[in-house]
């Protein structure tokens, strides 16, 4: 297939995001309103050839795929070196009504965010399928991660569960936020959000990753203070050592009944360690955050006592 001349790709990608978002029957949380599931996304690329794929795969574990390696198990018929794909990542931000709703919960999910973990995700789905089918229509072939038939959580002996393609990883490389106690990807949107990503055969300027720490807007990890996450969890699944993703798991499986019986709808979720803390809609280390409007690096965080 010709391919379509595109003279600014990131340009022209996060307005095939934010269009499909502002434009999509998808975008829905299937309530009576008919309120939309998500506003803009943050959009985010990193080169395929990145070494951080190889770190991943070194620190998570060898079932980790990097893009090269997905891309190639599913278009067989085109294989590319990693030089020349790209990893488009984005991220959707909750809206500010499904946080406040979600701040009030205590053990399981306001309807709100249940609906997002479902619905909104729906969405995900088709923004993922939608981005991938265009990219391959103006002659870029892509590779959604999360949609391929072999995608799969692995029971790793380092981290628990874990998963071949991890959407917040892909988020991380893209320059688009670090990671907190709780596990979960603070961005400058907040930590209350939602991820997608597509592999593409296309060189796309990176977006600069303005952080060298993987827990650099997290201020716990910068300066011992915050920890807000482990009170607002209701299963005890984070402590200053970090996330226990069983007991969470464990506390998700319960709310599927919590949500049945309350809301009258096959779903799940939590997300309260999400919302109601620092993080939950901006970066909480002022350093961090003034240092990515200037466009700078943050300062090194201080030893722990
Ligand atoms: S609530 Fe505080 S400790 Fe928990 S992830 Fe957010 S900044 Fe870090
Ligand atoms: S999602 Fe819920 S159960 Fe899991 S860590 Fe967050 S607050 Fe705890």
């Amino acid at each position: 297939m010709p391919k379509k001349k595109i003279a600014n790709p990131r340009a022209w990608i996060t307005g095939l995001i934010n269009d499909f978002l502002a434009s999509s029957p998808t975008n829905d949380m299937a309530n009576p309103p008919g309120e939309p599931a998500w506003d803009q996304a943050l959009v985010g690329f990193v080169a395929g050839a990145d070494p951080i794929w190889q770190q991943y795969k070194e620190y998570v574990g060898p079932f980790h795929w990097t893009p090269w390696e997905v891309y190639n198990q599913h278009q067989p018929g085109q294989p590319a070196p990693a030089e020349e794909l790209s990893v488009i990542s984005w991220v959707l931000p909750q809206r500010e009504m499904v946080r406040l709703a979600n701040r009030r919960a205590k053990k399981y999910p306001a309807e709100e965010w249940a609906r997002i973990r479902i619905f909104g995700e729906k969405c995900n789905i088709a923004l993922r399928n939608h981005v991938k089918d265009s990219l391959s229509k103006a002659g870029y072939p892509a590779v959604a991660p999360m949609l391929v038939p072999n995608w799969t959580i692995v029971n790793s002996q380092r981290f628990g569960y874990a998963s071949s393609w991890s959407e917040r990883h892909a988020a991380h490389a893209a320059g688009l936020g670090t990671f907190g106690l709780c596990d979960g990807l603070i961005t400058a949107k907040g930590k209350a959000m939602r991820v997608g990503s597509v592999v593409v055969r296309m060189v796309i300027e990176p977006t600069p990753r303005p952080y060298a720490d993987h827990h650099a807007y997290c201020s716990f990890f910068v300066d011992g203070s915050c920890g807000k996450c482990i009170d607002r969890c209701p299963a005890r699944a984070i402590t200053t050592a970090g996330h226990d993703k069983e007991k969470c798991r464990q506390h998700l499986v319960a709310s599927r009944d919590y949500v049945a019986k309350t809301y009258n709808f096959t779903g799940y979720g939590c997300g309260l360690c999400q919302v109601g803390v620092p993080c939950e809609s901006g970066i909480p280390v002022k350093a961090a955050r003034e240092a990515l409007e200037r466009g700078e690096l943050p300062p090194p965080p201080a030893p722990l006592a």
